[in-house]
């Protein structure tokens, strides 16, 4: 068992999240160019990062090491506690073109790590998709996406993920049969879920591929908490890599009662049944501000994924024709990271999302 202060240490370094088991794991399958541009601009955000939190106040050298890019936000599913599922999302739908995908490439391409290819929507609608990953790839960039799993319907299609260079794919499957599955995935077939991890397990094997490394992410509600067995089963049975045994976000006492499970290592709230609290302290903190940015499809800037409607996007990126370099360190993106060093509670969104949780929001396991 890992001791508290160096659990703590790891997950202020962000390395919490993922064992090191599975970090290690990766670093040996996925491919990523590590340049002295991209190792010299993580050692200036790492110190800046670390600067802001002792004087708490914002100071930022280099760019994030990390991009989220949301290819839509469009999805074929309408799970009841996603935004862009249930219609709470009001900002307009649409998809990211590959012209301003590799735009933003060309900007900050050199200094990126990884690119994860999700927010809201299902990134394979957006039939580019394919194209940004193969574009990314060449500039040497990990790309990690995550998928409900219902697009990779041919052999073709999979051989065409895999040949993508793809480095990271995560299936959402929150159940281990129909009736289950689809109390959250609305809409969804589970069947063909599981046709498609074959279908991607086997392209893999046949081109001789380590990737994509396929993770299955688990959400574990209370209505799915007793197949946890059965779902290890089902993902050795596809040849899968890694689990995530993810805790859910709720935004009401109602889905509190009707979705969380009973076991506390799969729950990020305290829950009496009446009133719903975040577990352990909320610091005045998030390493996301320093580390990621999320560019939605239009081109909007958000701090975080938790910014599911662009509430708090920064700038628009294609339609001022500003570069992100100057977005990045605009007066808006400043005053955010200041207001999360004095105050973070005080920003609605950031009093419910997983940054600097003691005990991480996903339990993972390898297989
Ligand atoms: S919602 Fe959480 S992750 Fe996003 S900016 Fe706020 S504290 Fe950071």
């Amino acid at each position: 068992m890992l001791s508290n202060r160096f659990k703590r240490m790891l997950q202020q370094l962000g390395l919490y999240a993922v064992p090191l088991r599975s970090a290690i794991r990766s670093a040996f399958i996925v491919n990523v160019r590590y340049t002295p541009k991209r190792v010299f601009n993580y050692s200036k955000v790492i110190l800046s990062m670390y600067l802001s939190k002792w004087l708490k106040r914002p100071i930022i050298w280099g760019l994030p090491p990390i991009i989220m890019v949301e290819p839509t936000n469009i999805c074929n599913l309408k799970c009841p506690m996603c935004p862009s599922g249930n219609g709470d999302m009001h900002r307009p739908r649409g998809k990211l073109d590959l012209k301003h995908f590799k735009s933003i490439v060309d900007d900050i391409g050199d200094y990126v790590f990884q690119i994860q290819f999700w927010n809201q929507g299902e990134p394979f609608i957006n039939k580019n998709f394919l194209e940004f990953v193969q574009y990314a790839k060449e500039k040497g960039i990990m790309t990690q996406t995550s998928t409900n799993g219902h697009y990779i319907r041919t052999d073709e299609m999979a051989e065409t993920v895999v040949k993508s260079g793809l480095d990271q794919i995560i299936f959402s499957m929150d159940g281990t049969n129909s009736e289950t599955y689809a109390k959250y995935r609305v809409g969804g077939n589970f069947d063909l879920v599981i046709e498609t991890l074959g279908r991607l397990t086997k392209a893999r094997t046949r081109l001789g591929k380590k990737t994509p490394l396929i993770e299955l992410q688990f959400i574990v509600f209370k209505h799915n908490q007793d197949e946890i067995d059965r779902l290890i089963e089902i993902a050795r049975e596809n040849k899968v890599n890694r689990i995530a045994f993810k805790t859910a976000q709720v935004y009401s006492e109602e889905q509190a009662k009707e979705y969380l499970p009973e076991d506390a290592q799969f729950l990020r709230y305290e829950f009496d049944g009446q009133s719903i609290s975040m577990r352990g302290e909320i610091e005045n903190w998030c390493k996301r501000l320093w580390l990621n940015t999320t560019v939605n499809w239009d081109g909007s800037i958000s701090p975080c994924c938790f910014d599911k409607d662009a509430d708090y996007a920064m700038a628009h990126l294609f339609d001022q024709k500003k570069s992100f370099k100057e977005i990045w360190k605009n007066g808006d993106y400043m005053q955010f990271r200041k207001q999360v060093l004095s105050n973070r509670k005080g920003i609605e969104m950031c009093g419910n999302c997983t940054e600097g949780l003691e005990e991480p929001y996903a339990r993972i396991i390898e297989l």
